[in-house]
C-alpha cells in the first residue's frame, strides 16, 4: 500500500487517480450488488465550501482509524461537484489542516470537478433503462409540496409523465421573475433538471414504494420507502450540473470503496443511494454513520452555523477530543500526534460509538 502524504502546495493540478482511483471501465466491470468487498477501501469526502471544523474532524478521524485498523486504504475525495458552493481556497485549508493533524490518504486526491464523462455515462445508462425524465419545476412551484422529516421536498411527480424532451434549455426569462443582477448568459442557457423515476409498475416485484433496508455499523437496522420519503430525485440539476447522489455513488463504486463512514446527517440520503447503486449494477458498500457533533443550541456543526475551523496548533489536544466523542477510551499518553495515530489504530473500538455522540 502506497501512503501519500496530503498534496498540500499542489491541490487543483492532480489528474484522476491511479492506483486505488478512478477506473472508468470499473462501474462497467460491475461486481454483483452486495458482493462482500474483498479488502476493505475506505474514504474521506470532504465539499471544500469552508474549512474542517470539530464535526468534519470527528467524521475524519473515524474513516481514517476504521480504514488503518482494518489494514486497508484511505482515499481522499475532494466533492466539489457544486461548483457553485466550493472554493479554491477552502480545498487547500483542508488539505493543510488534514496533513496538520497527521493524516495520510492512499492514491492521488480525486477531484469531482474532473469526473463529468462518468457522471454523464451513468445517466446515460439510467436514461437508456427509463430511468431519467426531465422536469421543468422551479423551486417556488414546489414550494407547496410536502416534506419529509429532515425537511427535504417530497417530490410530488408533477413532470413524470410529461415525457419533456431531456436536453430542452428553458428560457427561465419566460418562467421566473427576472432579477437584473444575475448574468443573462446563465438564464438563457438554464437546463431542465433531471429527475430518477424511483418506481415503476414493472419493477421486481412491482414494489412502488421502492423500500430499501440496510444496515448501519452504528444505527443498526435502517428502513426507507424512497418513493415516498424522498419521491423522484434530481440526479442532474437545473443549473447543469450533477446532484451529490449521483456523483457520490458513481465515485464510491469507481474507486472500489467498501466502507462509507461519514457524519449522521447524510444517513437519510443513503436509501436512495442503494436503490441507484441497484440500478447501476453497482456493490453496495458497507455503512457507518458517526453521530453529528452538534454545538450548545443543539444545532449541527457546519458553516451555516459558524462551526470554527479546527487548528493544526492545537492537533494533539483536538485529536484526543475527537477521539473522545467517538466513546473511545482515552489515548492521554500520546506525546505526540503520530503516536497518537499509532495507539488509535490499535485501540479502534467501533461499537463503543454512541448513537447519540455521548451526549
Ligand atoms: N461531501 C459530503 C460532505 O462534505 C460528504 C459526502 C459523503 O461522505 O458521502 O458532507
Amino acid at each position: 500500500m502506497g501512503t501519500g502524504q496530503i498534496a498540500i502546495d499542489n491541490p487543483g493540478n492532480l489528474s484522476s487517480a491511479k492506483g486505488a482511483g478512478s477506473a472508468v471501465d470499473s462501474i462497467d466491470g460491475v461486481t454483483p450488488a452486495q458482493a462482500p468487498a474483498a479488502s476493505y477501501v475506505g474514504r474521506f469526502a470532504p465539499s471544500p465550501t469552508g474549512p474542517l471544523h470539530f464535526g468534519s474532524l470527528v467524521t475524519a478521524v473515524a474513516s481514517y482509524v476504521d480504514a488503518r485498523a482494518a489494514g486497508g486504504q484511505w482515499l481522499l475525495r475532494i466533492e466539489d461537484v457544486d461548483t457553485t458552493r466550493c472554493t479554491v481556497a477552502a480545498e487547500r485549508e483542508i488539505m493543510a489542516q488534514l496533513a496538520g493533524f497527521g493524516f495520510e490518504h492512499d492514491g492521488a486526491i480525486v477531484f469531482q470537478r474532473e469526473r463529468a464523462a462518468l457522471y454523464e455515462d451513468a445517466l446515460q445508462r439510467l436514461q437508456l433503462a427509463g430511468r431519467l425524465y426531465a422536469c421543468r419545476c422551479t423551486r417556488s412551484r414546489l414550494a407547496l409540496a410536502p416534506r419529509n422529516a429532515d425537511g427535504e421536498t417530497i417530490y410530488p411527480g408533477t413532470c413524470r409523465e410529461l415525457n419533456l424532451p431531456i436536453d430542452e434549455r428553458t428560457d427561465v426569462g419566460v418562467h421566473l421573475k427576472r432579477d437584473d443582477q444575475a448574468p443573462l448568459a446563465s438564464e438563457a442557457s438554464r437546463h431542465v433538471a433531471l429527475r430518477f423515476r424511483v418506481a415503476d409498475a414493472s419493477d421486481p416485484g412491482a414494489d412502488v414504494r421502492a423500500q430499501i433496508e440496510w444496515h448501519d455499523r452504528c444505527f443498526g437496522a435502517q428502513h426507507q420507502s424512497v418513493a415516498c420519503d424522498v419521491g423522484d430525485f434530481v440526479l442532474r440539476r437545473a443549473d447543469g450540473l450533477f446532484a451529490y447522489q449521483l456523483a457520490v455513488v458513481v465515485d464510491d463504486a469507481a474507486q472500489g470503496v467498501s466502507d462509507v463512514v461519514r457524519g449522521a446527517d447524510l444517513l437519510g440520503n443513503t436509501a436512495r443511494q442503494i436503490l441507484l447503486q441497484r440500478h447501476l449494477g453497482l456493490p453496495q458498500p458497507r455503512y457507518l454513520h458517526v453521530p453529528l457533533v452538534r454545538n450548545t443550541d443543539g444545532q449541527k456543526l457546519s458553516k451555516q452555523t459558524n462551526a470554527a475551523a479546527i487548528h493544526v496548533d492545537g492537533a494533539l489536544v483536538t485529536l484526543q477530543a475527537a477521539w473522545r466523542y467517538l466513546g473511545q477510551r482515552a489515548i492521554d499518553h500520546a506525546p505526540d500526534v503520530a503516536a497518537f495515530w499509532r495507539a488509535a489504530i490499535g485501540a479502534w473500538s467501533p461499537d463503543a460509538i454512541r448513537m447519540d455522540g455521548g451526549n
